[in-house]
């Protein structure tokens, strides 16, 4: 399964996706394109928002179950990354696929509000695994520093090195109990937009620091593509980018709360 929302034109700012979806019959007829879709190559169906009806911006769009078989939607591109290289990312094309009306997620015309709460789910799940992700790296950093010894002592005994590993530590707990507050809010079935948001930012530049931290702690070896610091620095960069880029949820946050 995809969630393919994302277009060549049309990324940070969804309300500018362009395309379409025209009732014919007891039909939906899809064309367009969309791009960086995660899982487009191998997925079985796709959770597609696209505008059904000719109302500009938030208004107009539809959610709509596109099976990946249908005749018309194609794969027109993989798209090779810098991370996450085990997961595919593809461009797909949609040239008047057709799919039944009854495909039709929720209600017609409200896709971008039923969207924008998926990404509350979407945004909070990248939390905790990047919580559980940097848990794990810097335990193995700590293991690594405890037995890698220079000037004649393991390097975890310099005070610069524990220090700035502690700082980490302590900021990542902080994330982690706060992980742990924002499930709580959205199993009391509240809205927790300003706690998604508040806890991808954070985790996308915590994970960019621990991710740098880690690598360098590990000296040359953690530069080798041998040496799992490596592939963690690669896919570690997403974070900030992909389900809204950092700069889209302080967007997010500068329009709620004191800001409002
Ligand atoms: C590996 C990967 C997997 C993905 N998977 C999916 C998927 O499964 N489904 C899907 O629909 N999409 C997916 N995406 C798309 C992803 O959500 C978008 O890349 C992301 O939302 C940013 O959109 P964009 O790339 O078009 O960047 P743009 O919108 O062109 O923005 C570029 C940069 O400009 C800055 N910027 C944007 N808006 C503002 C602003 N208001 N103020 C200040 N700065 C701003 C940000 O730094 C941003 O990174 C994926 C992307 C990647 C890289």
């Amino acid at each position: 399964m995809s969630i393919a929302v994302t277009e060549p034109d049309a990324g940070s700012d969804v309300a500018a996706i362009s395309t379409r979806a025209v009732a014919d019959g007891d039909e939906w007829v899809i064309n367009g394109a969309k791009l960086y879709i995660t899982n487009g190559v191998q997925a079985d169906w796709l959770c597609l928002l696209a505008r059904t009806s000719g109302d500009g911006g938030y208004a107009g769009m539809s959610q709509i179950i596109v099976p990946t078989a249908t005749p018309g939607l194609e794969v027109s591109r993989k798209l090779d990354k810098l991370g996450n290289r085990s997961s595919d990312t593809a461009e797909l094309s949609f040239s008047d696929v057709r799919v039944p009306l009854a495909n039709t997620i929720g209600e017609v015309g409200q896709g971008f509000f039923q969207q924008m709460d998926q990404f509350q789910h979407e945004r909070l799940i990248a939390a905790y695994l990047s919580v559980g992700g940097m848990t794990r790296a810097l335990e193995r950093t700590i293991t690594y520093l405890r037995q890698r010894r220079a000037f004649g002592a393991p390097l975890l005994d310099n005070q610069y090195v524990a220090y700035r590993l502690a700082e980490l530590d302590s900021e990542l707990d902080l994330l982690r109990e706060y992980s742990y507050a924002c499930a709580e809010k959205m199993m009391q079935n509240k809205d927790v937009t300003r706690q998604a948001s508040i806890a991808k930012l954070i985790a996308g530049r915590l994970q960019r620091q621990v991710a740098d931290t880690c690598i360098q702690f590990h000296g040359g070896v953690g530069y080798m593509e041998e040496t799992w610091t490596a592939r963690y620095f690669r896919d570690s960069r997403l974070l900030s980018i992909g389900g809204g880029a950092d700069e889209v949820m302080l967007r997010i946050l500068s329009r709620m709360g004191a800001f409002a």
